[in-house]
C-alpha cells in the first residue's frame, strides 16, 4: 500500500547518524518520516558506551554547536567525564564520556519523541523506489510505500552484516538484531562500489565476578566537564569510576597459540578492520615485542553489573575468549556476560558522494554514517546532521551546505572521505585536520552557531545563549585590551609577584595574559583596574585562548601558505621512509607503498597528513 501522508525526508536506520539526520530536518521544518528495524534501539550503542574522546569530541561538540542531540544526551546519560589532554595545547583537548547505555538511548529517544515534524514507524526498509535516478521513497519489508522527496540512508553495520565469533558465523546486523540482506542486495545493483569492511567488540564481564583490589582506579575529573554548549553539571547523573588493568605475557601466549581458530587470521573474514581499534589478536601480533597491553574496565551503566573491558575486542572463540579475560590480573574468576565478536558488512566508496553526502548516481539519495566507510558514534553522527540538513534543504530546493577544512572537523572528515575515500575504517584524529588550532573542541559554537540559526538548526533558547556568551567574550576581550597596568602600581606590583619579574614598561592586561605564566584569573581583578572580570568560565577560557594562541594560529597559517609553495617539490625515488623521524608506522607504510613523485602527490594519500607533509618538507630540506 501507499501510505496516506508524503513526506519530505525519510530516514532510513536509528542509529546514531540516522537519528540526527531525522532530527536535524524537523528542526529545519520537514516533514520528516524516521524509519527503523526497532524503535527500542533508536539511539543503540552498539559497542563500547562511550562518547567524545581525541579528535571525536570535536565533531561531538561540532554536532552540538548545530543543535543535534548527541552532546546533550551525553550530559543526560554521561556517568564518567574526563578531559584527555588536559596538559596538551587546547587544540587536541578533548571530552570523553562514558555513557549509562540506556539512559544515552532514552535521552535520544526522548528527543526524538518530542521533536515537532518528526514521524518514527517501526519496519526494515527492503527497497527504495528510483525513477528516472532519482530517489521516490522507500518500500518497507512487507510492501508498504513511503514517498518522500529525500531519502538518507544510514544502515550502519547492518547491509550484509555476518557476524563471527570463532569460525563460527551468523548472520546479523550486530548481536541481536537482524542483518538487511534484502536491501544490500538492492543497493549493490545500483552503480554504487560496494565493499567490505569489519569491526569487533570484546566480551562484556559482571562486575561482580571481578576483584577490583587488583585494578587501579581511575575516577571522573572535578570539576566535572560537560560535553554540550547548553550543558550544565547538576544534569549528570551520579559519577562512577572506571579501572584499568593490563595484558601479560600469559595473556599473548594463549591467543598466539589460538590465532589459527581465529577468522581473522584463518582467512575467513575479507573486510579490513579498524587499524586504530586493533582486535587484541591484531594487537599482540602486530606488537609482538609489547609484554602488555592496556585494558580499560568501564562500567556500562548504574543499574547493571556489565563491564566492558575496552582493549581486548576479538573474534576468537568463546573457549579462548574465557581464558584470555582469566589471564588478566584481578580478572581470574570473570564470568563474560556476552562473548566478544567481529561483524563483516558492507560499505560504499564515499567518493561516489558529493560534499553534501548526496550520491552522485542517485538524485536525492544521501548516505551517513558507517556505511560511508567510517567508524565511530561521533563521525556517524556528524554525517547524519550533514545529510539530513542537506536533504531537508534539497527538499525545500535550496542549495547544499557544508563546512570548509578550515571551519570544522566536519568539513574535514567529509573532504577526506568524498576525496581520497578509504580502505579501512575511518575515524577522527585530531592530525587529519591541517587547522586543528582553529579547529579547537572549546570554540565549535563559535566556529558553526551562527551557521546552524541560518540553516535553521538552532533553536531559540541556544541561540541567545550563545548570543550572550559571544557578547560577553568580545566585551572582556575588549576590556583587556583597555586597561594598562604601569610599572610601580599595586597592580603590577600583583602580577609582579605572581611572575617573579619586574614589569618594565607598561602593558595591556592583554598582552600580559598572552604570558604563559599568567592566566585569566590572575589578572582578571587587579587592584585599581576599571571593569569587573567575567564569571562564566567558559567566557574566561575562550578569553584566555585567544589570547595565548593568537600567534600559534597565525603562525598555523603561515605554515599553509608555505606548505601550498612547496607542492610541486619532488619526492626522490629512494626515500627510505622509514628513517623519516616523526610520521606513524601508517603513514611511513603508505609513502611507501605508493611512492609519490611529488609532496603534493604525498598529501593526496588517504591518510598522510598535512603534518606528515610537513615533517617530509623538512626532511628533505635536512638531506640536501
Ligand atoms: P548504526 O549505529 O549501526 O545504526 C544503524 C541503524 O539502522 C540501526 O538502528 C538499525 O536498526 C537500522 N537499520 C539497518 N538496516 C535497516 C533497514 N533496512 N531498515 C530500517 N532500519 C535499518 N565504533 C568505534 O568507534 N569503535 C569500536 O570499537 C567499534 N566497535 C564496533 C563493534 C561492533 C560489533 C559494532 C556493530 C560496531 C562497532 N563500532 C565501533 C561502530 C559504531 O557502532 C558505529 O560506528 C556507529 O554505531 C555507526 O552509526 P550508524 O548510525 O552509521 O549505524
Amino acid at each position: 500500500m501507499d501510505y496516506p501522508d508524503r513526506f519530505d525526508v525519510i530516514v532510513i536506520g536509528g542509529g546514531h547518524a540516522g537519528t540526527e539526520a531525522a532530527l536535524a530536518s524537523a528542526r529545519m521544518g520537514c516533514q520528516t518520516l524516521l524509519l527503523t528495524h526497532n524503535i527500542e534501539t533508536l539511539g543503540q550503542m552498539s559497542c563500547n558506551p562511550a562518547i567524545g574522546g581525541i579528535g571525536k569530541s570535536h565533531l561531538v561538540k561540532e554536532i552540538d554547536a548545530l543543535g543535534g542531540a548527541m552532546a546533550v544526551a551525553t550530559d543526560l546519560g554521561g556517568i564518567q567525564f574526563r578531559v584527555l589532554n588536559a596538559r596538551k595545547g587546547p587544540a587536541v583537548r578533548a571530552t570523553r564520556a562514558q555513557a549509562d547505555r540506556v539512559r544515552y538511548k532514552a535521552a535520544i529517544r526522548g528527543m526524538l519523541e518530542n521533536q515537532p515534524n518528526l514521524t518514527l514507524f517501526q519496519q526494515a526498509a527492503g527497497d527504495l523506489i528510483v525513477e528516472n535516478d532519482t530517489v521516490r521513497g522507500v518500500v518497507t519489508e512487507t510492501g508498504i510505500r513511503f514517498l518522500a522527496e529525500t531519502v538518507v540512508l544510514c544502515t550502519g553495520t547492518f547491509l550484509g552484516g555476518v557476524i563471527h565469533i570463532g569460525l563460527e558465523q551468523s548472520r546479523g546486523g550486530r548481536a541481536g538484531d537482524p542483518p538487511s540482506n534484502r536491501l544490500a542486495e538492492r543497493l549493490r545493483a545500483l552503480p554504487f562500489r560496494v565493499d567490505r569492511l569489519k569491526t569487533g567488540t570484546p566480551p562484556r564481564l559482571d562486575a561482580r565476578s571481578l576483584d577490583f583490589s587488583q585494578l587501579e582506579e581511575q575516577p571522573g575529573d572535578t570539576p566535572t566537564p560537560v560535553m554540550s554548549f547548553m550543558g550544565r553539571r547538576e544534569q549528570h547523573p551520579r559519577q562512577v569510576s572506571c579501572h584499568i588493568a593490563h595484558t601479560n605475557e600469559r595473556t599473548h601466549e594463549i591467543i598466539l597459540a589460538n590465532l589459527d581458530r581465529s577468522p581473522m587470521y584463518s582467512g575467513v573474514i575479507e573486510g579490513v578492520g579498524p587499524r586504530y581499534c586493533p582486535s587484541i589478536e591484531d594487537k599482540v601480533h602486530r606488537f609482538a615485542d609489547k609484554s602488555s597491553h592496556q585494558v580499560f574496565i568501564e562500567p556500562e551503566g548504574l543499574e547493571t553489573h556489565e563491564l566492558y573491558p575496552n582493549g581486548i575486542s576479538t573474534s576468537l572463540p568463546f573457549d579462548v575468549q574465557l581464558q584470555v579475560v582469566r589471564s588478566i590480573k584481578g580478572l581470574e574468576n570473570a564470568h563474560i556476560t556476552r562473548p566478544g565478536y567481529a561483524i563483516e558488512y558492507d560499505f560504499f566508496d564515499p567518493r561516489d558522494l558529493k560534499h553534501s553526502l548526496e550520491t552522485k548516481f542517485i538524485h536525492n539519495l544521501f548516505f551517513a554514517g558507517q556505511i560511508n566507510g567510517t567508524t565511530g558514534y561521533e563521525e556517524a553522527g556528524a554525517q547524519g546532521l550533514l545529510a539530513g540538513l542537506n536533504a531537508a534543504r534539497r527538499a525545500k530546493g535550496l542549495e547544499a551546505w557544508w563546512p570548509r577544512r578550515d571551519e570544522a572537523y566536519l568539513g574535514v572528515l567529509v573532504d577526506d572521505l568524498i576525496t581520497l575515500g578509504t580502505r579501512e575504517p575511518y575515524r577522527m584524529f585530531t592530525s587529519r585536520a591541517e587547522y586543528r588550532l582553529l579547529l579547537r573542541e572549546d570554540n565549535a559554537d563559535l566556529r558553526l552557531t551562527e551557521a546552524g540559526r541560518e540553516l535553521g538548526l538552532v533553536d531559540d533558547t541556544r541561540w541567545a545563549a550563545f548570543g550572550e556568551k559571544r557578547e560577553a567574550i568580545e566585551r572582556e576581550s575588549a576590556r583587556l585590551r583597555a586597561c594598562w597596568v604601569q610599572p610601580g602600581t599595586a597592580a603590577a606590583m600583583a602580577v609582579e609577584t605572581k611572575t617573579g619579574k619586574p614589569l618594565s614598561r607598561e602593558y595591556s592586561l592583554m598582552d600580559l595574559l598572552k604570558r604563559p605564566e599568567l592566566g585569566y584569573r590572575d589578572l582578571a581583578d587587579l587592584p585599581g583596574i576599571d571593569g569587573e572580570s567575567v564569571t562564566d568560565e567558559s567566557v574566561a577560557e575562550q578569553v584566555q585562548i585567544q589570547a595565548k594562541y593568537q600567534g600559534y594560529i597565525d603562525r598555523q597559517q603561515e605554515e599553509i601558505d608555505r606548505l601550498k609553495r612547496h607542492e610541486a617539490t619532488p619526492l626522490p625515488e629512494d626515500l627510505d621512509y622509514s628513517r623519516v623521524e616523526g610520521l606513524s608506522h601508517e603513514i611511513r607504510q603508505k609513502l611507501a607503498e605508493a611512492k609519490p613523485a611529488t609532496l603534493a602527490q604525498a598529501s593526496r594519500i588517504s591518510g598522510v597528513t598535512p603534518a606528515a607533509v610537513s615533517i617530509l618538507l623538512i626532511h628533505l630540506k635536512k638531506r640536501r
